[in-house]
């Protein structure tokens, strides 16, 4: 319960504008971009918009002494419920740190606050010559914070890595009120934990990222775009491992099965060719043309090899955004197709990609549920979406063990339940199958020993 004196204080610290306590205004905060339905009791009390970290740090201090819940959010782009203040409290919103602290150029880094869109930092940077390379389906929209939070990864991951890859330090605010900074511009650094690394993907959970400090690399000078259509998933993949092999790694290599490629079609009013099963897109990029001409000749033959029925290279950056629009648009086009799309985020070993698909397949037809498949080939990153409707309360029974089936498929395969979605409210029950007991407990301590009345994002990962 949050008191009119405690609200008084918070108002206090951000200003009266920034400490909401309308219902109208709470509710917008009490939803994301996850399928976890929206509920009344998840509308925060309080909303709180503060612009620095000590205003984050006197409002943690007020909410540790009251034992008030606090829920971290960025966009709430996030699939798993993350930024849904389940216990309702205060709803902690970073959207007005949105500036960039530092670029410092000589070491190619750039310090930003955690509101900042993701796709801004990638354009500052780019302004400068410079690269940061994680790019999530959302970064439109998502915080750079959001993206630390969750170790957001993206479709250049194959060639460039994940979020985490990139984070070089961080501030952030414990949940009784203190800052600490963790990390540094040092690029080799064993001085104690890994702190940096422990925060970022822990979803809210551990402390509030107010600073980053990101690692930035040259910008490629340019970027192609490659389009291919197989008979079977398995020459897809094949072509992907076979790339891989020998040496040759796209910026991205995207897969979308026969069920995405029809949901594409059916939203852009296109035919898809009844031969084909799976479609793969691939970005290339270097410093020539040349350059890009020898990657994208090699993948060809590689395709060739592999039975591939139609190959694509963008001949311009207009063809090139076609090219991608398809896959950008895949998810909005999926989600068109039914009343219910419970999108999941499987990671599996390379290898078992088109395992994962077959095991994906069988579960669609014992539970008669169209399932789409798509995703993150080169890293072995899936996103099974199943097409129901939750309404209907036999289809809903479905539907979940299908989706209990599919995680259980990812294990079996030596995969996890997340490759950058993180775990949230909608993975919970699975967690303790991925990692044992003993491996939910570890996490627990780390939790106990850095939150120990429990206030920071409870009812998340477990
Ligand atoms: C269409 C679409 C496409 C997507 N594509 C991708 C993709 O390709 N790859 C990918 O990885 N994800 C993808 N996502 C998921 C989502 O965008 C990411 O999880 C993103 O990182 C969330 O950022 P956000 O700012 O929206 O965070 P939110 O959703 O607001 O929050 C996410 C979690 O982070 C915590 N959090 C937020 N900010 C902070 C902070 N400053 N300090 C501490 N905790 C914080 C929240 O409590 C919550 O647990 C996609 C989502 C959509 C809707």
């Amino acid at each position: 319960m949050i008191t009119n004196e405690i609200k008084a204080k918070i108002r206090a610290i951000v200003g009266a504008e920034n400490a909401l306590d309308s219902t109208i205004e709470c509710f917008g905060y009490s939803y994301d971009s996850s399928f976890v339905p929206m509920e009344t009791k998840n509308i925060p009390q309080l909303v709180v918009r503060p612009a620095a970290a000590e205003e984050v740090s006197q409002v943690m201090v007020l909410a540790n002494e009251q034992g008030i819940p606090v829920t971290p959010r960025g966009a709430a782009s996030g699939r798993t419920g993350g930024s849904i203040p389940l216990e309702g409290g205060i709803s902690l919103s970073l959207d007005r740190m949105t500036k960039v602290i530092e670029f410092d150029e000589q070491n190619m880094m750039i310090t930003v606050e955690p509101g900042m869109r993701t796709i801004d930092v990638y354009n500052y940077a780019a302004a400068k010559g410079l690269f940061y390379p994680p790019d999530p389906g959302s970064w439109k929209y998502s915080t750079i914070g959001g993206n630390v939070a969750e170790n957001a990864g993206g479709m250049r991951a194959v060639k460039y890595g994940v979020t985490s890859n990139y984070v070089m330090g961080l501030e952030v605010v414990l949940a009784d009120g203190t800052i600490i900074h963790t990390g540094g511009k040092a690029i080799k650094n064993v001085t104690g934990y890994n702190l940096t690394q422990l925060f970022t993907g822990s979803e809210g959970t551990l402390g509030i990222i107010t600073r980053i400090l990101l690692r930035l690399i040259p910008m490629p000078k340019m970027r192609n775009t490659l389009q291919m259509m197989f008979p079977q998933l398995d020459d897809a993949c094949h072509t992907i491992r076979d790339m891989l092999l020998t040496g040759v790694v796209p910026a991205t290599a995207e897969l979308m099965d026969r069920v995405s490629l029809e949901a594409v079609a059916r939203y852009r009013k296109l035919d898809v060719d009844p031969k084909v099963d799976a479609c793969v897109i691939m970005e290339v990029d270097g410093d020539t043309k040349e350059d890009l001409k020898k990657q994208a000749d090699r993948i060809e033959t590689i395709a060739h090899k592999n039975s591939v029925l139609e190959v694509q290279v963008a001949a311009s950056q207009q063809e090139s955004d076609e090219i991608w629009a398809i896959r950008r648009g895949l998810s909005s086009a999926i989600g068109a197709m039914a009343p219910t799309r419970l999108g999941e985020d499987i990671s599996v070993p390379r290898d078992a990609f088109p395992e994962t698909v077959r095991l994906i397949r069988k579960i669609s037809e014992k539970y008669k549920l169209t399932i789409a498949v798509y995703g993150h080939a080169g890293d072995g990153n899936l996103h099974p979406s199943v097409l129901c409707d939750l309404a209907k309360p036999e289809e809903a029974e479905r539907a979940h063990h299908a989706v209990d089936e599919i995680f259980a498929a990812a294990l079996s395969v030596g995969g996890t339940l997340s490759g950058e979605h993180g775990i949230g409210i909608t993975k919970r029950p699975y967690i303790t199958k991925a990692l044992g007991e003993a491996g939910v407990n570890t996490l627990k301590l780390i939790k106990q020993s850095l939150d120990p009345k429990g206030i920071l994002n409870p009812g998340k990962i477990w």
